[in-house]
């Protein structure tokens, strides 16, 4: 079946820029949490051919080219290479010979995720962007999201407290720590 979705010029380009946009959010936010070597070198295999021609053929500006291809194929080749190649997407962790189904991911990639998840919600919604938007779309995904239960409670208290007191005043990397270790030690795998 032909594809509806084809590579063009200005699309390379306006994929070159949601990537760019979305690592410099991501940077600011990883400033903010201590880990400023993570912003630096997050998602830098979007470049890669496998990922970025993917990412182009299949672009529009409101969300990632990865649901359109997933609609189109069934999978995505630049989602497969892309959480195989990055700790901060809990996916990578997954190892389905393993008995913990699943893992929880060590602090520094859980800021990480975190600044991500919300850098994505501030680039694809750009001005329309509010502090309760990234709360609302978790309640929306959440349960089709496989991920550890702790770390889904973590997140709920995470984004509510962004959904009430701003970004800014929520990412500090002490208190955040201290609630990661709350809901991490006192877990059932
Ligand atoms: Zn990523």
């Amino acid at each position: 079946m032909k594809s509806k979705y084809k590579i063009t010029f200005t699309n390379f380009f306006k994929h070159l820029h949601t990537i760019n946009k979305h690592r410099f959010k991501v940077f600011i936010l990883c400033t903010k949490v201590g880990i400023p070597i993570h912003g630096l070198i997050h998602d830098l295999s979007k470049y890669s051919p496998i990922e970025f021609l993917e990412g182009v053929k299949y672009f529009q500006g409101n969300y990632s080219p990865i649901v359109n291809c997933k609609k189109e194929n069934g999978y995505s080749l630049a989602w497969i290479h892309h959480k195989n190649h990055n700790k901060h997407h809990y996916e990578y962790w997954y190892d389905y010979e393993s008995k913990i189904e699943t893992p929880i991911i060590p602090f520094k990639y859980f800021l990480e995720m975190l600044c991500d998840t919300l850098a994505a919600g501030q680039t694809y919604q750009g001005k329309k962007w509010t502090k309760e938007y990234q709360l609302t779309y978790w309640n929306e995904t959440k349960d089709k999201t496989k991920m550890n239960k702790n770390m889904k409670k973590l997140l709920d208290n995470i984004y509510k407290d962004i959904s009430i007191n701003g970004v800014n005043k929520v990412l500090n990397r002490k208190k955040l720590k201290i609630l990661y270790n709350k809901y991490m030690n006192n877990i059932c795998l």
